[in-house]
């Protein structure tokens, strides 16, 4: 009878005997459902509980994610006039975004956080492309090609929003 109350069974599966317990919240736990983490095992509860705590961010924290890569990825595309070294600054301003963002809201994380900031730095550059057309577009129907000089800084334009959302969207995807 003694040795029956001594033997632990799994707290997710009754029938099975066991001598580990979480060192989280000292249920007993079978080796299948110990999860082996750097301070011990751990049972399936509390590697879920400590999963959430990666999805910290509030709602408020997308559009502080929001405003502030707008924000860089805009002005950073109003430099397409750069050439080559646009992509330098598509670069910079993509670190400094997902910086400044981190920073606001310090720290926090989200998977949709990832997807949040790449489209708002992708659809941010846009309006520079959208200016381009608009004001580029009349001077090639009246002039022909002669006039597609234009062209050079549509090319980093699209340039830059390629870099600048693959950036941000790389440097989140840990
Ligand atoms: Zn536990
Ligand atoms: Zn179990």
């Amino acid at each position: 009878m003694s040795e029956y109350s001594e033997t632990l069974t799994c707290a997710f599966h009754p029938k099975r005997e066991t001598q580990l317990r979480c060192n989280r919240c000292d249920k007993p736990i079978c080796i299948k459902c110990a999860t082996h983490t750097p301070t011990g095992y751990r049972c399936p509860e509390c590697i879920r509980s400590q999963q959430k705590v990666f999805i910290t961010t509030k709602w408020f924290d997308q559009v502080i994610a929001l405003v502030i890569t707008g924000l860089i990825s805009f002005l950073g595309s109003l430099f397409n006039f750069l050439g080559f070294y646009t992509l330098f600054i598509a670069m910079g301003a993509g670190f400094f975004a997902v910086w400044a963002v981190k920073k606001a809201i310090k720290n926090r994380r989200s998977p949709l956080l990832k997807i949040v900031m790449s489209i708002t730095a992708f659809l941010a550059s846009l309006p520079r492309i959208i200016a381009w057309i608009l004001t580029t577009l009349p001077f090639i129907r009246e002039y022909g090609l002669a006039a597609s000089w234009g062209l050079y800084s549509l090319i980093w334009s699209l340039a830059y929003s390629i870099v600048i959302t693959s950036n941000v969207y790389y440097q989140l995807k840990k």
